[in-house]
């Protein structure tokens, strides 16, 4: 198999009949960037940005921000790096952001919220994106949106940023795209709103389902709730697929189901652009991606969706990857 799968190295990533798609990686600090580049991947879809603030006393101030995100860039020369804006709370603490002890911190003050909340902190993070973008090609990820106005905020923050820079006489690209995680509900019913407010989507499947399913990914008690394979997951992922799709923007997914080979054809139907995995799954990635021609695709994605469990769903699309491979 190792062997099939380097046939696949410095390939384009294309379906059966030759659509073209975009495979990048997942990564959590510059380093893995290198790593990832080595893997094939052809650009960052993920750039998980806590390392930089975790594991310290203090945040980090603007220009070791910059200086990271810098090297990212420039390990991807032209290809694109999208880098995600801090998702802390939930299941990641930062101790010296003294963040309130809750109930039930999924359902609570994390990422985005926070950081519409901390202006210094997120600004500090703005600018060092923004500064970062004058060396490739860089994009901003929001996470956690919900509403349309928590978008339209960051967007005013970031013009605010916009203005400082110039001012200053700093080199950044003013049009630096600036895109969304859907992995809200909340996200998902909007998102023909919000397509019109972006750049880009990136679809989270690891919290989509939880929030969907209302079942937590580390709770073996609802283990068989939480499942991309579930049609109430599937239909979000069309319908953000379409949505983005109809306001003219890309959609890319950055969850672990991206890299499921049964979940493959199916994605590749809904018209999905961009399959962020993790480096050591590019190449298989792009092997599973070859397997599928549009009308293939198309068939077995209505066929999946035709049936109304997670468990019959999930055996029909393994069972036509076996045969397949
Ligand atoms: C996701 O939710 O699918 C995602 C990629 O973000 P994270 O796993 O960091 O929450
Ligand atoms: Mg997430």
């Amino acid at each position: 198999m190792k062997l099939r799968l380097e046939a696949f190295r410095g390939k384009p990533s294309v379906t059966g009949d030759g659509e073209l798609r975009e495979i990048v990686a997942n990564i959590g600090t510059p380093a893995d960037g290198v790593i990832a580049k080595d893997d094939d991947a052809e650009g960052v879809g993920l750039l998980r940005t806590e390392f930089l603030y975790m594991n310290r006393p203090s945040a980090p101030l603007e220009e070791e921000q910059y200086e990271a995100y810098k090297k990212v860039v420039q390990t991807f020369g032209d290809k694109p790096v999208i880098i995600r804006t801090l998702d802390i709370g939930g299941d990641k603490e930062i101790p010296y952001l003294n963040l309130p002890k809750e109930d039930n911190p999924f359902l609570g003050y994390r990422a985005i919220r926070f950081c519409l909340n901390n202006h210094d902190l997120f600004q500090a993070q703005l600018r060092a994106l923004l500064r970062a973008s004058a060396y490739g090609n860089l994009r901003i990820m929001i996470p956690m949106i919900t509403r349309v106005e928590e978008v339209r905020e960051v967007k005013k923050l970031r013009d605010r940023c916009i203005e400082d820079l110039t001012r200053e006489g700093k080199h950044f690209n003013p049009d630096t795209p600036i895109g969304i995680m859907v992995e809200t509900p909340a996200a998902c019913m909007m998102a023909d709103r919000l397509a019109a407010e972006v750049d880009f989507f990136s679809i989270g499947t690891n919290d989509l389902t939880g929030y969907t399913m209302c079942a937590d990914r580390g709770n073996s008690q609802v283990a068989d709730l939480y499942t991309a394979y579930d049609p109430a997951v599937l239909r979000s992922i069309k319908r953000i697929c379409s949505c983005a799709h109809n306001a003219g923007i890309p959609v890319g997914m950055c969850g672990e189901a991206a890299s499921d080979p049964a979940l493959i054809p199916v994605l590749l139907a809904f018209g999905l652009d961009e399959f962020s995995v993790s480096h050591e799954k590019v190449l298989s990635t792009r092997y599973n991606m070859s397997l599928w021609t549009r009308v293939e695709a198309d068939h077995i994605a209505r066929h999946a969706l035709a049936r109304d469990s997670a468990a019959n769903i999930k055996r029909y699309l393994k069972d036509k990857v076996k045969r397949r491979i």
